[in-house]
């Protein structure tokens, strides 16, 4: 078997990556052992705004024009709902909140988001007494579903191997890469978390971040915005919620803990005054990195073998403009921004 790329890992950086090379009609194999689970647990929320200190996200903008539009394709391609837009109801715990949220409207790449007013309405079940900070232009992204349908499609074109990658297998020659039964031009690799593995490039500085997140059910509680405060009560459909996330930089597994389940518990009873039934309990790890951007070259000595990792706590907006960008400096020699590059920790 020939093909042009052998991708290492299918969550929302693999996914965008094979994209990328299906619109270049490029051929490629993707392996996935399903050893990682980040992009299926994820919020899938999208948001320019950081909701603690009202600051504009790096880059969140232009991302936004990517990844938008990509994940509209998609669900073209599928015939399938992944893209639901949500505003944000940032709950404010003090004057002091309410004033900061005033002067970050004025902000210009903030003001088509924040929405320069406090929200007083009351809503049934939730604790406000300062009122809310509405954002709007956001959303969600089904990535659950999305990765699903996206593997089951790759399946059917035997494009996917589900397997591990094993790295002490590849034959590196001065042409190609030989894995196995399989020969390749260039090699990427998406791991995510799984990076630690990859002795390529197990030398760059992923701090990485363990979350945990809830999905409940709460009959009484009726809202079809995104509420923000301790943590966040996402709307799914027929009453329930995801409730998350929790930050946890030393657990190195993806197993959910009681103690991460019952900081979610205590965090939510601050924001909820009605029952709500726990229905699943789920965890993963953020591929986050020291500088807090994104991981994207060539290797140092086999440059035709590239990283595409660190998307952090924001890999649905990150993941489609971070795979052109990696796809354009492979293929066409673009530059990389130094800010996302790889040789910045060379
Ligand atoms: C609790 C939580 C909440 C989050 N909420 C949000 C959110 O609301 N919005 C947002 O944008 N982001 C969110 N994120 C972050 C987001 O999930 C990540 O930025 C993104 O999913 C990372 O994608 P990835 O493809 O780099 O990594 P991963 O999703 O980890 O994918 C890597 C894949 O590679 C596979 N793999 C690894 N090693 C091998 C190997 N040797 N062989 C074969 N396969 C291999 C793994 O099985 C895995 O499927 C959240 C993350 C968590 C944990």
């Amino acid at each position: 078997m020939q093909v042009d790329y052998i991708i290492v890992g299918l969550g929302l950086a693999g996914l965008a990556f094979s994209k990328e090379l299906e619109n270049n009609g490029k051929s490629y194999v993707v392996f996935e052992d399903d050893s990682q689970n980040s992009s299926v647990v994820a919020g899938g929320m999208y948001n320019p705004v950081i909701l603690k200190r009202f600051t504009p996200v790096w880059n969140a903008i232009s991302q936004l024009e990517i990844a938008l539009p990509f994940y509209e394709k998609l669900e073209r391609e599928f015939n399938k709902k992944y893209h639901y837009p949500v505003d944000i109801y940032r709950i404010f715990k003090s004057v002091e909140e309410q004033n900061n949220w005033f002067v970050a409207c004025d902000k210009p790449r903030l003001s088509n988001f924040m929405i320069p007013e406090i929200d007083y309405k009351k809503h049934d079940g939730i604790v406000a007494d300062f009122g809310y900070g509405r954002l709007t232009n956001t959303g969600r992204i089904d990535t659950k579903a999305l990765l699903a349908d996206y593997r089951k499609n790759l399946q059917k074109k035997d494009l996917i191997k589900n397997e591990s990658f094993d790295y002490d297998e590849l034959k590196i020659t001065k042409t190609k890469f030989i894995f196995k039964n399989i020969e390749a031009s260039k090699i990427v690799f998406c791991e995510g978390f799984g990076l630690q593995q990859n002795p390529f490039f197990n030398y760059l500085p992923m701090q990485e971040a363990k979350g945990e997140l809830l999905i409940i059910h709460a009959p009484k509680l009726n809202v079809d915005f995104l509420i923000k405060a301790a943590v966040f009560v996402m709307p799914l459909e027929n009453n329930f919620y995801k409730v998350g996330a929790t930050f946890n930089w030393k657990d190195k597994t993806k197993l959910p803990t009681e103690e991460g389940k019952n900081e979610l518990i205590q965090k939510l009873d601050s924001v909820l005054s009605i029952p709500y039934k726990i229905v699943e309990h789920i965890a993963g790890i953020r591929p986050t990195v020291k500088d807090r951007r994104p991981l994207l070259g060539k290797h140092p000595e086999h440059r035709n073998m590239a990283i595409l990792n660190g998307l952090g706590t924001r890999g649905v907006m990150i993941a489609p403009s971070a795979a052109k960008s990696l796809y354009n400096h492979l293929e066409k020699g673009e530059e990389l921004d130094n800010e996302i590059s790889i040789a910045r920790f060379q």
